[in-house]
């Protein structure tokens, strides 16, 4: 086969047991007597049938494609390379595996970050920079070993870096993407887990910055995954290291909780002058964060590409756009695009529900809730924004009649599909079998088209649920919600662990929902890109967390995003070339001018 095509695949779909070798039968060049897709011989699992391995040599690659047609289990890619690509991968797991292309250069004192979609290699590259696996340079069978490497990357940005890494020179602190499995791993109080960290001496004041004081005493497993991602960063930036990779900080923080991990990290780069690598997918937050971007493309689970570095506008401008201009690479058909003069245009829609003021307040008061009366259009996407703990889920509650107001004639009861901000399932249950049971409309050719396709559950549908990753079962637990006959549908952070592009397909699916089945739905979520995607009104809660909170009315975009952000004192303005919005400095001309006109958003 041409030379820049690879066979790839996936040994955890491959089952020979419920297929009968059908790629292997219909390979034209099998039916002429070669060797082109033969049995793996000892790698098989026990009391397995073998597992296929395919020659990347003889076959014919992606124009005949007829094995990844054949196999049920989409377990086969076979893929051209771009043409672009035209050096030997840095690294292959092995023959028919993912390879990946190019490798993030760190560098001290900076603050360097990943723009890509989850299993495009990110990780991969990461175990690289820190030593814990040695490259191959695509030579699987021979490993060429450490100097062979040093001498790929003399010359570039890399060099010295590879040295210290081959020397075993290289420490790393890391915080892992998903901190909900922190607990699995850890026994004891955050104090004990923080204590262990504490090599910079600079601990107390990460405590205090992040809020952590509240949780110090408090066990590991009954932190909520707010508090446990702050743990986490704590934890992280705490350690005297070479090299800190965090593998993204946003999911369960709330906009100035994100602020304030940016500028951590930002000063543990500047200040200390540490190479810092970060991966995240809320691009205002990315754009705050790092002084230089990779953008990371190509294929996940078949292989990846990490471009040479950018400035961080330009690369968000150039994902964005679908088109990376000096790889001369096109990485997706269509731009995504941001509404510069927002509000929607809103469409006279009838009323869902009307509700009085309302209060609520917990135990002796600890905490109290007062709410302004509004209404709630049939119709809608509603989103709702503030900080953590200030009584939103709280809210959705008096809206289900499931808890009484304390003061407010309240004759509520409506039926609320809920998708909660921890997403908890995780039965032996196949995908399939669990979504099915939620609908009867599993499967139909609406849904498939609606739900299944832009949250990109066909490759999982067979997959249990205690086996998928965090990003795929936030998107099933919004699959469920979506699914479900409702007379709201409250959707609590869906952004959580999912890459830019599922953001902008599961807005898309979420809005079209709310269209086509006239249903309601109430997203809460602190991506502001993604609200801004999403949202026809917004409803703004504000207070001292914990404590006080306060909700308006549904509001217009513009002024909902006005309030919200005089809140937090931040403004946007616009990228002159994309539109897309972007965190002002605090205290430059535009972020002063926009606060004393009162336009913080739709400047
Ligand atoms: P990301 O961090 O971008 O999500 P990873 O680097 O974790 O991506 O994984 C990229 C791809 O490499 C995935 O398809 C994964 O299945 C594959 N992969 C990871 N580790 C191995 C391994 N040890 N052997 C074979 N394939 C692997
Ligand atoms: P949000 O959804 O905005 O994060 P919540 O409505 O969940 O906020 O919680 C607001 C505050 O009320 C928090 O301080 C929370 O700890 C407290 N709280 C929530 N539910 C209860 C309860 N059942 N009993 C006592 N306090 C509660
Ligand atoms: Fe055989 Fe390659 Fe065609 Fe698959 S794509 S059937 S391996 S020639």
């Amino acid at each position: 086969m041409a030379d820049d095509s690879i066979a790839v695949v996936d040994l955890d779909r491959c089952q020979p047991d419920r297929c009968s070798y059908e790629c292997k039968n219909y390979c034209p060049p099998n039916r002429t007597g070669k060797e082109c897709i033969t049995l793996r011989g000892e790698e098989a699992a026990e009391g397995q049938p073998e597992q296929i391995h395919i020659s990347e040599e003889i076959c014919l690659g992606e124009t005949c494609g007829i094995c990844v047609e054949k196999c049920p289990f989409d377990a086969i890619e076979i893929i051209n390379l771009p043409q672009e690509l035209q050096d030997e991968p840095v690294h292959r797991y092995g023959e028919n595996a993912f390879s990946l292309y190019g490798l993030p250069a760190p560098q001290e004192g900076q603050v360097t970050g990943i723009l890509g979609p989850n299993g495009i290699g990110k990780t991969t590259a990461v175990r690289i920079l820190a030593g814990e696996l040695e490259p191959n340079l695509g030579r699987h069978e021979a490993a060429p070993g450490w100097d062979e490497v040093l001498e790929a990357y003399r010359g570039t940005e890399l060099q010295d870096y590879i040295a210290d890494v081959r020397d075993g020179d290289i420490t790393i602190a890391r915080k892992p993407q998903y901190v909900d499995q922190i607990p699995n791993s850890f026994d004891g109080n955050t104090r004990q887990l923080l204590e262990r960290t504490d090599e910079r001496g600079a601990l107390d004041e990460l405590v205090e910055r992040l809020s952590i004081g509240p949780v110090m005493e408090q066990s590991i497993d009954d932190l909520s995954g707010g508090e446990l991602q702050r743990v986490a960063i704590a934890a992280t930036l705490a350690r005297d290291t070479d090299f800190y990779f965090l593998d993204e900080v946003t999911p369960y923080l709330d906009i100035g909780q994100r602020v304030t991990a940016a500028r951590l990290i930002r000063e543990l780069a500047e200040e200390e002058d540490k190479s810092v690598l970060v991966v995240e997918h809320d691009l205002a937050i990315l754009d705050l964060l790092a002084d230089t971007l990779h953008v990371a493309y190509g294929e996940p689970g078949a292989y990846g590409v990490i471009t040479s570095p950018k400035s961080v506008r330009n690369g968000i401008n150039e994902y964005l756009s679908g088109y990376l201009d000096n790889e001369n690479m096109r990485i997706r058909p269509n731009p995504i695009e941001f509404e510069e003069h927002a509000p929607r245009s809103v469409t006279r829609a009838d009323t869902l529900v009307e509700y009085p003021d309302l209060t609520k307040s917990y135990g002796d008061g600890e905490f109290s809730l007062e709410v302004e009366g509004g209404t709630i259009r049939e119709n809608e996407v509603l989103g709702v924004v503030g900080p953590n703990g200030i009584g939103k889920s709280t809210f959705a509650k008096l809206l289900t009649g499931n808890l009484g107001p304390d003061e407010g004639d309240a004759d509520l009861d409506l039926n609320i599909s809920y998708k909660p901000q921890y997403v908890t399932i995780d039965q032996h249950m196949r995908v399939d079998a669990f979504l099915s049971s939620i609908t009867d409309q599993f499967g139909s050719s609406y849904w498939n088209t609606e739900i299944a396709q832009p949250l990109q559950l066909e490759r999982i549908m067979e997959q249990n649920l205690s086996d998928l990753s965090g990003g795929e079962r936030q998107r099933v637990a919004i699959a469920a919600c979506l699914s479900d006959s409702a007379d709201l549908y409250l959707l609590d952070e869906p952004s959580a662990h999912l890459d830019v592009e599922q953001r902008v397909q599961a807005a898309k699916a979420i809005r079209r929902f709310a269209e086509q089945q006239d249903a309601t739905v109430m997203v809460i979520d602190h991506d502001i890109y993604m609200m801004d995607l999403l949202a026809d009104r917004l409803m703004v809660f504000d207070g001292e967390p914990a404590v006080h909170g306060r909700a308006g009315q549904p509001q217009q975009m513009r002024d909902g995003m006005n309030e919200f952000l005089a809140n937090l004192e931040v403004t946007f303005r616009r990228d002159e070339r994309t539109s897309r919005p972007r965190i002002n400095k605090p205290e430059s001309q535009l972020d002063r001018q926009q606060k004393s006109e009162g336009e913080y958003y739709y400047a």
